[in-house]
């Protein structure tokens, strides 16, 4: 493309960006996909009874769109519909299988494994069991974010009851090697927790390959709505590994009480199907896009850092370090251009990202850090103009090379 075409198709960029802006925080949460919507739409104006009352029509056809719904679910992970229950989110699902696992106290084991670079909804709920007598164990990374397997074989003993791994990192986008953890910990005795938030749709998810226990899932993160996601619990049988943490009307096998969220459900349904059917074809287009996106950047500004691993990377995530660049000023200056720093739950703390830290980043280091989130529906017109605003504001002090369009 020549470079009159190429600034010409940057114009035409700039207004649908002044519009909306360039929303570049997938990680954070996604945009509800129109076909979700669509679903959900019936089912808040008119299909709207509770699910519990099965003594009338209506609240029967509820309970079955709820039913149809865990199907989907199950099937996108390779589960059955029986070990699925629903709960308002992945920091529902992490907190119970956390929690639920060390209250039922299954072996009389008092120690859990996590990853140092595991989300606050897991590693929050562990510290707070060292009140009652558990001891917490974080697991050391490699540079590139993955768990030291043989760190983690020297930490997991008889004494530990589980070993929580995400599948990949919210912040630097990492895969896992879960297959192997689950090995490791399994040898022990102990049970696998993942918080799979950031991968369905993102990376092939398969229950019983890994043989995982326990597995969290998170509406919002896979184009479903918001307050809605699920705990996959292994074999079907909730209460024999965990205690509930929600009590009250004995819904989803009394382990997680409250009317259910049919809405949510229906929606989540729909989008986990969505994720896992066009999962290769959206992970191809988004990784084309983030790659060209990411030479963009180096090429222009080379003294960039990619964090995270190169090879186990989720498509959509960029996070990238500016030496000298305050990743607070820059995304304050950019705008009409949505990204987050290491990461968004950390935003605006005094303290640095502690998966930044944990891959060997020093404090400035991660100041100067960048989380960018592409996703289904980041168009190659926003990543250009994403890429022109970031090169000049965070090159200002060398020259901003043109930047080629993809
Ligand atoms: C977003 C996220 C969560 C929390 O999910 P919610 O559904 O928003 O509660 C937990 N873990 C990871 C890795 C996440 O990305």
């Amino acid at each position: 493309m020549s470079p009159l075409a190429a600034s010409r198709r940057v114009e035409a960029a700039v207004p649908q960006a002044r519009r909306r802006g360039v929303y570049l925080d997938y990680h954070a949460s996604t945009p509800c996909d129109p076909r979700v919507v669509e679903k959900m739409l019936p089912v808040l104006l008119d299909d709207f009874a509770n699910p519990a009352s099965d003594i009338h029509g209506a609240g029967r056809r509820a309970a079955a769109a709820v039913e149809t719904a865990r199907e989907q679910v199950a099937a996108a992970i390779r589960a059955e519909p029986e070990e699925i229950v629903f709960t308002s989110g992945a920091t529902e699902s992490n907190n119970l299988a956390v929690l639920g696992s060390a209250r039922a106290r299954s072996f009389g084991r008092t120690t859990v494994l996590a990853g140092a670079t595991e989300h606050k909804s897991v590693l929050v709920p562990i510290r707070r069991l060292k009140r009652d007598g558990f001891e917490l164990k974080l697991i050391p990374v490699e540079p590139d974010g993955r768990i030291d397997l043989g760190a983690l074989a020297e930490l997991v003993s008889e004494d530990t009851f589980l070993v929580s791994v995400q599948a990949a990192s919210n912040e630097i986008g990492t895969i896992q090697p879960i297959l192997e953890i689950v090995q490791i910990a399994h040898a022990a005795g102990a049970l696998v927790h993942c918080d799979a938030a950031q991968a369905l749709g993102r990376m092939a998810l398969d229950v019983g390959d890994w043989g995982v226990d326990l597995l969290s899932l998170s509406g919002h993160k896979c184009y479903g709505p918001k307050g809605i996601g699920a705990l996959y619990v292994r074999g079907g049988a909730p209460r024999a590994l965990l205690e509930p943490i929600v009590y009250g009307g004995g819904q989803e096998h009394g382990l997680r009480a409250g009317t259910l969220n049919v809405p949510g459900i229906v929606g989540f349904g729909l989008a986990a199907e969505i994720a896992e059917t066009e999962r290769e074809a959206d992970t191809a287009r988004i990784r084309g896009l983030r790659d060209w996106f990411e030479r963009q950047i180096l090429e222009a500004i080379p003294r960039v850092r990619v964090n995270g691993s190169r090879t186990h990377r989720v498509a959509g995530n960029s996070s990238l370090t500016f030496p000298d660049v305050e990743a607070e000023a820059l995304i304050a200056r950019l705008r009409d251009v949505h990204l987050s720093t290491g990461s968004a739950c950390t935003s605006g703390a005094p303290e640095p990202s502690h998966v930044l830290t944990a891959i060997g980043q020093s404090r400035e280091d991660a100041y100067n850090t960048v989380r960018i989130g592409l996703g289904r529906f980041t168009t190659p017109e926003e990543l250009t103009y994403a890429a022109m605003r970031i090169v000049t504001l965070a090159g200002s002090s060398c020259a901003p090379t043109p930047i080629a369009l993809p």
